[in-house]
């Protein structure tokens, strides 16, 4: 197994995981209500899927 010859900084190490980054989400516009949506997913402003109301949404 491969061995490393000298060690890293923590400086280095943190420097390449500061560019670690999570992706933003892909959001579609909802076609009941044209708020945002993850796709495959109910809407969460009206709780519609495919056209239907699938699950309750709570008023805050
Ligand atoms: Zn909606």
């Amino acid at each position: 197994m491969a061995l490393p010859k000298s060690r890293h900084s923590k400086a280095r190490s943190r420097k390449r995981r500061a560019n670690w980054k999570l992706p933003a989400p892909n959001l579609q516009i909802c076609p009941n209500c044209e708020g945002y949506k993850t796709r495959h997913v109910a809407c969460p402003e009206c709780g519609y899927y495919m056209g239907r109301a699938v699950m309750e949404v709570k008023e805050s």
